[in-house]
């Protein structure tokens, strides 16, 4: 999970305002492994884009998005309407910002089972550029529990685990309120999340603590009230397919 630090910290040459990231101390500390959300089996089938969203992936190509280190994106366009992270072509993120919203994004993690807990399957969507809804192979894969799928990372524990089996197509529908802020740069009300996963409530509107930090606590600066949504290279060859937003 270290790239989130790498990461954040590029957001600086980009247009997502940098902010200070604690980089010291043990990551562990801020691990919650208690309690292990209950597996529920999910039903649902994804949902097509409804007429005022705004398509920022169809399958067709990536106009929507860029390298978040600046140029192309350079995930690799797949022939089934997919995108698939390319190892170490970084995060990639939308041109356009976005506060509020309605989020619909679908992803798969790699059929191949690698590795365990943090690295296997892991990337992430990070609204505003810094509040990360975690993606991880969650099924039969032990992590703490407020790093699994569908977490808040590190700040939220899923209600339920509501994962699919790797390689197959899962589904997030979030809600998102994005936070606002003094003119003192104080927050004024937090960011808040509600997420389904496969059609199942794992998120009811809590709310969030700050930015996401991979060490320490969170906590809070100020930015603009749009800002790109970020997807993770973590290193992992996640896809992604069928993203649509609505503002709020
Ligand atoms: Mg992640």
């Amino acid at each position: 999970m270290i790239k989130h630090i790498c990461a954040i910290g590029m957001l600086s040459i980009c247009t997502v305002p940098a902010f200070a990231q604690q980089t010291q101390g043990d990551p562990k500390k801020t691990e919650v492994w208690e309690p292990v959300p209950v597996m529920v089996t999910p039903g649902k089938t994804p949902t097509a884009a409804p007429a005022d969203a705004i398509v920022l992936f169809d399958g067709k190509n990536l106009n929507q998005w860029q390298a978040k280190k600046g140029g192309a994106a350079k995930w690799k366009l797949e022939p089934d309407g997919a995108m698939t992270v390319v190892k170490g072509t970084g995060d990639i993120m939308t041109k356009q910002g976005f506060g509020s919203c309605q989020l619909h994004i679908e992803w798969r993690t790699p059929a191949k089972v690698e590795s365990e807990g943090q690295g296997r399957g892991n990337s992430g969507i990070f609204l505003m550029g810094r509040y990360e809804l975690q993606i991880l192979d969650s099924y039969n894969n032990r992590t703490y529990s407020n790093g699994q799928a569908g977490s808040l990372y590190k700040q939220h524990i899923p209600l339920v685990n509501a994962s699919k089996k790797p390689g197959e197509w899962q589904v997030y529908d979030v809600v998102f309120t994005a936070p606002s802020f003094f003119s003192d740069g104080n927050m004024a009300t937090p960011a808040k999340f509600t997420v389904f996963h496969n059609g199942v409530l794992i998120q009811n509107n809590v709310e969030l603590k700050g930015n996401t930090v991979y060490i320490g606590q969170p906590f809070y600066e100020a930015h603009s009230n749009k800002e790109p949504i970020i997807l993770q290279d973590h290193g992992n060859p996640l896809s992604f397919r069928n993203i649509w937003i609505r503002e709020l």
